[in-house]
């Protein structure tokens, strides 16, 4: 015999507790339970934002948060003035969780570690009576005579609800097949890009303000991004470069990942700004090397080997230089073409583009338009965000509707 339950949550995971923390609340008359199938919950939580757990980010405008997602921009506009980023501060302040605010938006437990967000968790599941059962990998999902009967590998469990939480995971998606919905393949997101290049070779760990552009083989601008740029062992990465990979998950995966980028090192400044820029350098101090002083704020190292990279002798004076000169120096600072050959991971934060396709949920209750009674939430969906805790946020949101609606 099944075990029976009013509402089943497949998945321990962010999205999954929270669905299973606000149902209680909201319907504490009804039995719910959470099958995972691993020994552990949230293991995701414990070890996001390197141990520390970066919530969400201090966006405070729907439509400015969505622009973080290059997957859900669009469906999660209407869901976010329901419950996003202040809703999410309040929550977890009512458990007794605060959060701060980083420098750059990214919003961390006071504590500054996972474990916070963990225990807030499981003392709610404890509290509201929601069963958490380890374990348990849902192997089959059927319907039969409106309820839906899921076999894991020991258990038969049967439910009138059911919502699916179970992030990305090729093997939930082959029985979600089944059951009549489309799959939009798997991609990586939010990768960093493997370049071999002497001109950064010596200069790992640099970071600077840079704008980037993705070129196709005509040269032709295919996605563009700004923000800082850091340097690495292997490449580049930081912001500007992460939201490229992330906007950029499906364009560059079919050509493996090779591809020319255009640097502009000085973010906005115009191949005529710098022209300018440099004829008064001319002027003003003629006798200065121009290898040896670093212009418009440049890291050193980085502006050296720039200037090397144009061709530029160490012993050349500022008012030695031809027009020549000053071409190929700004070439260098505002359009270096760079070679990107392969990907790296950025910190393990390995996120996934694809999912149940968008346009077969409803996103007034995040409940399947193919099946009555079958929700999802989180990364299970078509939807990822860059980082900086919008994730997580996609998650919270989509548990929290889920959880009104059931
Ligand atoms: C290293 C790392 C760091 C990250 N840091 C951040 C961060 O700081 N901020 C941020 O916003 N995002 C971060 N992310 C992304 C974020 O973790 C995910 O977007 C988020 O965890 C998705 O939540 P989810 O509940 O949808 O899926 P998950 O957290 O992946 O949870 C899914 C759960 O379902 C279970 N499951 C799967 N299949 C089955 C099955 N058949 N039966 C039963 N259970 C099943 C899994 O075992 C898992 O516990 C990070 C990701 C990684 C990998």
């Amino acid at each position: 015999m099944p075990k029976n339950l009013d509402i089943i949550i497949i998945g321990g995971g962010a999205a999954g507790f929270f669905t299973a923390i606000n149902a209680a609340e909201k319907t504490p008359h009804l039995k719910i339970a959470i099958l995972e199938r691993g020994k552990e919950v949230l293991t995701k939580v414990k070890i996001s934002g390197g141990g520390r757990c970066n919530v969400t980010h201090a966006e405070f405008l729907p439509k400015e948060l969505t622009q973080n997602y290059p997957r859900g921009e669009k469906e999660l506009l209407g869901p976010f003035h329901t419950f996003m980023t202040g809703d999410t501060i309040e929550w977890f302040e009512k458990r007794g969780v605060e959060l701060k605010i980083e420098e750059d938006g990214r919003m961390f437990p006071v504590s500054n570690s996972s474990q916070t967000i963990i225990d807030c968790f499981l003392s709610e599941t404890k509290r509201l009576g929601v069963e958490v059962l380890l374990s348990q990998p849902v192997k089959e999902i059927q319907k039969n005579e409106g309820r839906y009967i899921l076999t894991t590998s020991t258990d038969t469990f049967s439910a009138e609800k059911i919502v699916v939480t179970t992030g990305s995971n090729p093997k939930i998606w082959k029985l979600l097949k089944d059951l009549g919905h489309s799959i939009v393949p798997a991609v990586p997101s939010l990768f960093t890009f493997n370049i071999k290049d002497s001109r950064i070779a010596d200069l790992p760990g640099l970071s600077t303000n840079a704008s980037v552009k993705v070129l196709d083989k005509n040269g032709k601008t295919v996605l563009e991004s700004d923000g800082p740029l850091l340097i690495t062992h292997w490449g580049m990465s930081g912001p500007a470069i992460l939201k490229l990979s992330a906007w950029g998950a499906r364009i560059l995966e079919p050509i493996k990942y090779n591809f020319t980028i255009e640097v502009n090192w000085l973010n906005t400044l115009t191949e005529e700004d710098v022209l300018d820029s440099l004829k008064n350098l001319k002027i003003l101090q003629g006798k200065q090397t121009i290898y040896k002083y670093a212009q418009f704020e440049l890291p050193k190292r980085l502006w050296q080997s720039i200037v090397k990279a144009a061709g530029i002798a160490e012993t050349l004076t500022w008012a030695e230089a031809t027009r020549e000169n000053f071409q190929n120096l700004t070439n260098q600072l505002t359009a270096a073409i760079f070679e990107v050959n392969g990907k790296s991971t950025f910190k393990e934060e390995f996120v996934t583009a694809g999912g149940v396709d968008l346009k077969e949920v409803n996103f007034k209750t995040f409940e399947s338009r193919i099946q009555e009674n079958l929700y999802f939430a989180g990364e299970v969906l078509n939807i990822d965000a860059i980082t900086g805790g919008f994730n997580f946020q996609n998650a919270w949101t989509g548990g929290y509707i889920v959880s009104q609606n059931l």
